[in-house]
């Protein structure tokens, strides 16, 4: 017996015995080989090897992303390292481009240039490409994960019936050695086939884990402004057709409002690109300042901001935009760059009662007829829409 246990060789053939026992030595020597491929101790990389020319191409590719980082003062941020690492390896078609382009116009590529256009290149690849190629990678987890479910459960059958065809040859009187021996086998290789199946499906979950946090990073860049960090269109529309549902249903106003910086070509004609990102932050902090649970916020797009208010009537809403607008009009804002102060920053805006439209999209046309009359009276206004405009 001692010996049938230490070695595989004593194993005598015996029909579906031998088979799941050679099954899963098999599947056992795979698993040596995978782990073999995963080694990265680059101490124990052959010079000369794949491995070690990979190890070395990494390296570099490391040190270029350093050195260009460093030669465009570039801040350390996981959005820079990401836009040098698509840049440096070509790997991201459309980041590639704009950077060639930037260097080409300017020579020089800033934080603020990274945040709006690479960033944009950016969102639309998690919007696109990668969320259909993270949606796949979940099927095809889906499909392993089942896959291991229906393999773990045909051995499980296979091995009772292999044991109960087994104990049939043990006898009282008899020479039950042999049988013996090819029990202990059988429950070696079961034991060594719930292993494998347990390690495939630790990988599946860890995969899975991953998988989730990257969705969940897509989600947010889908639903989120680069640049300000605030919702953006796509995340608003969503909130104002679920405010809209809450509000009808619990009979509260809801009101919407648009505002647009003014002259805003003017600023970054005047201060440059990076300073007009930056008002644009600043003024995207004060209108998240009288965000809350009831007042949703968002970047509309370029220099637009749109707002959301819930149970307030559309003069209520005007009110509180009308407070931020004073609030930045008496501001004096310093021009980083060159510590110049900068002419006064205002915006103008138009308010609508969301209920008094059919459709949220008359409301959000309303609320805009409005800004444009607030422009064309002279700007740093806040108006209202006309009722049932
Ligand atoms: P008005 O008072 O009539 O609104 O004039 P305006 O100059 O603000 O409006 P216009 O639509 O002529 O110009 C808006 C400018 O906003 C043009 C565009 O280059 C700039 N812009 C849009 N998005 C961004 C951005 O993310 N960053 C910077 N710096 N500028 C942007
Ligand atoms: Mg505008
Ligand atoms: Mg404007």
């Amino acid at each position: 017996m001692t010996g049938a246990s230490s070695s595989h060789a004593a194993i005598p053939q015996h029909g579906l015995t031998d088979r799941l026992t050679r099954w899963a030595r098999g599947l056992s020597s795979k698993a040596e080989a995978d782990q073999d491929v995963g080694e990265s101790d680059p101490q124990r990389v052959r010079p000369g090897s794949i491995a070690h020319r990979e190890i070395t191409r990494r390296r570099k590719l490391y040190e270029d992303i350093g050195d260009f980082l460093f030669a465009h003062d570039l801040d350390l941020t996981p959005l820079n390292f990401g836009v040098a690492h698509d840049y440096l390896t070509g790997s991201h078609i459309g980041v590639e481009k704009a950077v060639k382009a930037v260097l080409a116009e300017r020579g020089k590529i800033t934080n603020g240039w990274v945040e709006t256009v690479a960033a944009e290149q950016r969102t639309d690849e998690v919007t696109a490409d990668a969320l259909a190629s993270m949606l796949s990678q979940v099927e095809e987890n889906l499909s392993q994960f089942t896959g291991l479910m229906t393999e773990s459960r045909n051995s499980a059958k296979d091995y009772g019936a292999a044991l109960q065809e087994e104990v049939k040859g043990l006898s009282a009187e008899g020479n039950n050695e042999p049988v013996l021996a090819r029990l202990v086998a059988l429950t070696r290789s079961m034991v060594e086939k719930t292993r494998q199946v347990e390690m495939q499906l630790r990988n599946n979950q860890k995969q899975n884990l991953a998988l989730k946090s990257s969705l969940e990073t897509a989600r947010r860049a889908a639903e989120h402004d680069h640049l300000t960090g605030l919702p953006n269109r796509r995340a608003f529309e969503t909130a104002l057709r679920q405010e809209l549902e809450l509000a009808r249903e619990r009979n509260e106003q809801l009101s919407v409002a648009f505002c647009d910086i003014d002259h805003f070509k003017q600023i970054n004609d005047l201060h440059g690109h990076d300073t007009g990102d930056r008002v644009l932050k600043f003024v995207a902090g004060l209108l998240s300042k009288i965000s809350n649970d009831r007042c949703h916020v968002a970047r509309h797009g370029g220099e637009e901001f749109v707002m959301l208010f819930r149970g307030k009537t559309a003069a209520e809403a005007c009110e509180a935009v009308d407070g931020v607008r004073a609030d930045l009009s008496t501001r004096s804002l310093v021009n980083r760059t060159n510590g110049e102060r900068m002419e006064r920053v205002s915006f103008s805006a138009g308010v609508a009662n969301v209920l008094f439209y059919d459709d949220p999209r008359a409301a959000l046309k309303a609320a805009d007829r409005a800004l444009y009359l607030a422009k064309e009276h002279g700007r740093n206004r806040v108006y209202l829409a006309a009722e049932a405009d």
